[in-house]
């Protein structure tokens, strides 16, 4: 093995585009300045071709090249001969892979574009690991040769001879509408295996939806009929790549019920999830994915729930004294202590006040609140946020008001639509938060985002409130997002979409406690650098 090869020059195929730059790559790059072909790039090329072999890594391709499609990574040689997929030439790279154990959830923590769905297709038998050899495919007994002596060849070897059906609930949900056709009920009807449906349905809140068409649904709905359906089928691996998306926090919790109860002794099942306290609850062990997006990845050897989730956030691996990101993702939960109420800061207060629409009730119990203060709304879907929301909440007199509406589509202009979710995420905050205002409603900034992400928000968020001296009231339901950003919360009780109290503003704790204990016990308060690791069971 040459100490050359540990470098990899990865070219992002949809910025690539030669026929519309100078080619400045292959003109500047020096070993094509000695007449050797580092950087081609032919008539016909879609993309440059770049050379691992040849390149000396001296980065000047990835400073000229106009659309920021180069990348050029040195890496640990010792990763080489743990490579366990490569998409194709100058594309991404996946070293290693997670060990599924029987009767165990797996979870798998990482950052968008780090290979988490490639190890899912790779575990279910849907995408043959090429061990890098993308010019010449290895057979099986080629790839059973090289996981030999570890519980990935037996987990292969099952997947091969036993036949075991390995299914995944995708991440990307946006092509069911249009792959199934039909009303909810049958299409359940026709997936019930374990003849589990009413039990599902009932813990899934799907009753109320049997009647209508697949298209109709919402993203919550959709996505607890996604986790019904595959939850229904008899399957020896069950995969599910983030099943908290779209659903409020006590959703999020029986859908960790549904997918854990489907554990059996000798079964697997895999969670790929963001909400940090959700995987903590699913998962047995932890595996973290690491690299740089898009260009490579790595999977970390399996550690307890809260070594993976301390792994992840400190971004050290103690047991391989191995730092994969300069800084750490904790937070000081204490920041918003800074704050004495009515001392330094401008108290305003507001009324009783009702409101009714279409059937929907809502009222709100007089309160008050602090600039430089961040209030939580904690509610179920349907509470916070009635079904035909739209804005209104926005006419509030006296305040200027900025917000940023769940749905980023709307408002973004058409010549960044073809931006990822987290993308329209990150810009819809920045332009929420540009705007002049004197409160700020903040509607899902986690939706789209990944765990690294998510923090960032956050720290944005609780910063430019505390310094500009605003408030924020936000909905969320990521429980470590909103348990950071939160420095009082404001409870909603009630019948969702009928009748619902919001109550008076109250300290975090007291408010989040009374919030899930309605139905489940959890334990709060916690920081997210000792999440517990003890299994808790929904009774
Ligand atoms: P994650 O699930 O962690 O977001 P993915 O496994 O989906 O990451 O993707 C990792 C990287 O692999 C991404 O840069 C993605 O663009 C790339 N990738 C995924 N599928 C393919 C493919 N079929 N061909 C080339 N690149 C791919
Ligand atoms: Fe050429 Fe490698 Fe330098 Fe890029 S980094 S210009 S490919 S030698």
């Amino acid at each position: 093995m040459s100490g050359r090869s540990s470098r990899i020059a990865v070219v992002v195929e949809d910025r690539c585009r030669p026929n519309k730059c100078g080619q400045e790559c292959r003109r500047r790059c020096p070993v094509n300045a000695t007449g050797r072909q580092c950087i081609q790039v032919t008539p016909s090329s879609k993309v440059s071709l770049i050379s691992e072999d040849m390149c000396i890594g001296c980065g000047i391709c990835v400073k000229v090249c106009p659309f920021n499609a180069i990348q050029i990574i040195n890496l640990p040689r010792e990763l080489d001969k743990e490579t366990t997929h490569r998409y194709g030439p100058n594309s991404f790279k996946l070293h290693r892979l997670p060990v599924p154990r029987p009767g165990q959830c797996l979870g798998l923590v990482g950052t968008n574009g780090i290979g988490k769905s490639t190890t899912l297709n790779i575990l279910a038998g849907k995408l043959k690991p090429n061990l890098g050899k993308f010019t010449d495919p290895p057979n099986w007994d080629d790839i059973l040769r090289h996981f030999r002596g570890s519980e990935l060849q037996k987990y292969f070897t099952r997947l091969l001879e036993d036949k075991m059906k390995a299914i995944i609930k995708p991440q990307y949900l946006d092509h069911i509408p249009k792959s199934v056709d039909g009303k909810v009920g049958d299409l359940l009807n026709k997936k019930d295996e374990r003849q589990v449906k009413d039990k599902l349905c009932d813990i899934l809140e799907l009753k109320q939806v049997m009647d209508r068409n697949v298209t109709d649904l919402s993203g919550g709905e959709l996505q607890r009929f996604a986790i019904a359906a595959r939850a229904m089928e008899n399957a020896d691996v069950y995969m599910f790549d983030e099943p908290s998306c779209y659903l409020d926090v006590k959703q999020r919790l029986k859908a960790a019920q549904v997918i854990r109860s489907l554990l059996q002794p000798k079964n697997y099942v895999i969670v790929v999830e963001h909400d940090l306290s959700i995987l903590d609850y699913l998962s047995d062990y932890i595996c973290c994915l690491y690299g740089s997006p898009g260009a490579y990845g790595v999977v970390t050897l399996p550690s307890s729930v809260r070594e993976g989730i301390n792994i992840f956030l400190n971004g050290f691996i103690p047991s391989e004294n191995m730092r994969f990101r300069e800084e750490k993702l904790t937070f000081r939960v204490t920041e918003s202590a800074e704050i004495t109420e009515g001392e330094t800061y401008q108290s305003y207060k507001y009324p009783t006040m009702v409101k009714t629409r279409s059937g929907f009730r809502l009222s709100v119990v007089k309160g008050s609140f602090n600039d430089s203060q961040i209030i939580v709304l904690l509610g179920e879907n349907g509470q916070v946020k009635p079904d035909n929301a739209d804005g209104e909440e926005a006419n509030m007199p006296s305040y200027t008001v900025s917000y940023k509406p769940q749905e980023l589509i709307s408002k973004i202009s058409s010549t960044i639509a073809n931006l990822s979710g987290g993308e329209l995420q990150r810009i819809a905050l920045c332009l929420c938060l540009g705007k002049p205002a004197d409160i700020y409603l903040i509607d899902e900034p986690s939706a789209h985002l990944d765990s690294e992400q998510r923090l960032l928000a956050a720290k944005v968020i609780k910063r430019f409130i505390l310094h500009e001296k605003k408030t924020a009231f936000v909905v969320e339901h990521d429980f470590i997002m909103a348990t950071y950003l939160a420095d009082k919360v404001v409870v909603f009780e009630g019948k969702p979409s009928v009748d619902c109290t919001a109550n008076v503003p109250e300290p975090l704790a007291s408010g989040m406690n009374r919030f899930l204990s309605v139905k489940f016990r959890f334990p709060f308060p916690f920081s997210p650098t000792i999440i517990s690791t003890k299994k808790k069971r929904i009774t």
